[in-house]
């Protein structure tokens, strides 16, 4: 299932669907915002960013 949210980073506050397996994620790419130890989920950033 997934979530509409909105990108924790105060600069970025984008809109985005949660992708991650706990429907945890609070930033709308790991890599450009914020900065969290979630390496696993790399590959999901990568997804993201392939939309
Ligand atoms: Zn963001």
């Amino acid at each position: 299932m997934r979530r509409l949210k909105i990108c924790c980073d105060a600069s970025c506050v984008a809109a985005f669907y949660d992708r991650t397996r706990n429907n945890n994620g609070v930033w709308h790419s790991t890599r450009s915002c914020g900065n969290p130890p979630m390496r696993a989920a790399i590959h999901e950033v990568a997804a993201a960013h392939s939309v």
